[in-house]
């Protein structure tokens, strides 16, 4: 990519009340790579009562994980903006989001306590959490990415790789294509083999840790199609040396025997 005044906004989701697990680690992670390539980056705290406008102005957005009751502080403030995501992400803006924060962006989450949160109906799925009698789903996990038409990572590994907890069990619609396959661990349910979602350049999934620094082809995924999108060019980022990165991912992948 040739060196040129390259910009990106990043929208950081409700940053106090949405970074469990070193979720916030994404949006460094994100940042560093950006600017390691000259490529100026802002992130913007996304907070409760923020107009639509400075929405709109994000190149992507960065959500993670939180209790539920973090999530029912939020949803109201979410759902007054539903139009404007639904308007950004259906344009191909790019999105992560972790956990809770995909949870709130499907038909509905229903809490731990039986509250049906209504969803933002981006991704055609739901979520039930069943109780605190059922374990939650906690581990380190695996999965193997499912290309489709939009999402293609080529010349690079297919793993993916995390830790989860969650209590909430998601389940996708007919029209809701799964981001990968599990390896190891729960994955959306623990019951269908499938883990998170993709919707245009969206990717919810449920792997915490920070989980760009230890994949750091979806980190580089993103930082492409958020420049793609906003430039309307094809771009070719230039590689960085990624060993440590991809000997923490191979590390996990073996402690699992997925290697
Ligand atoms: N509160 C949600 C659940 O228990 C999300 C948890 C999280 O983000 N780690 O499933």
């Amino acid at each position: 990519m040739k060196k040129g005044n390259y910009k990106l906004t990043v929208g950081w989701l409700y940053p106090d009340l949405m970074s469990t697990y070193g979720d916030r680690g994404n949006i460094i992670c994100f940042k560093r790579r950006s600017e390691w390539r000259n490529i100026k980056t802002e992130v913007f705290p996304i907070e409760v009562g923020l107009s639509n406008k400075h929405i709109e102005n994000c190149d992507l957005i960065i959500g993670g994980g939180a209790q539920d009751r973090q999530q029912e502080i939020v949803i109201k403030d979410l759902l007054s903006k539903k139009t404007v995501y639904k308007k950004l992400f259906k344009r191909g803006i790019p999105g992560l989001f972790v956990c809770g924060s995909p949870q709130l962006l499907g038909h509905y989450y229903m809490t731990a306590n039986g509250k049906k949160l209504p969803g933002l109906d981006i991704f055609d799925f739901v979520t039930k959490h069943f109780g605190n009698n059922k374990p939650r789903c906690i581990g380190n996990t695996a999965g193997e990415l499912i290309p489709n038409s939009k999402f293609q990572i080529p010349n690079s590994k297919k793993t993916i790789v995390g830790f989860e907890n969650h209590g909430g069990r998601t389940y996708l619609g007919s029209n809701c294509k799964p981001f990968a396959k599990v390896l190891k661990g729960y994955g959306n349910n623990g019951e269908d083999g499938y883990e998170g979602a993709l919707y245009n350049n969206v990717i919810a999934c449920y792997y915490h840790g920070p989980f760009l620094p230890k994949n750091p082809h979806i980190a580089d995924w993103l930082i492409t199609k958020s420049l793609e999108i906003k430039y309307e060019k094809s771009i070719e980022l230039e590689p960085l040396d990624d060993a440590l990165e991809w000997r923490a991912h191979e590390f996990i992948l073996h402690k699992l025997g997925v290697r």
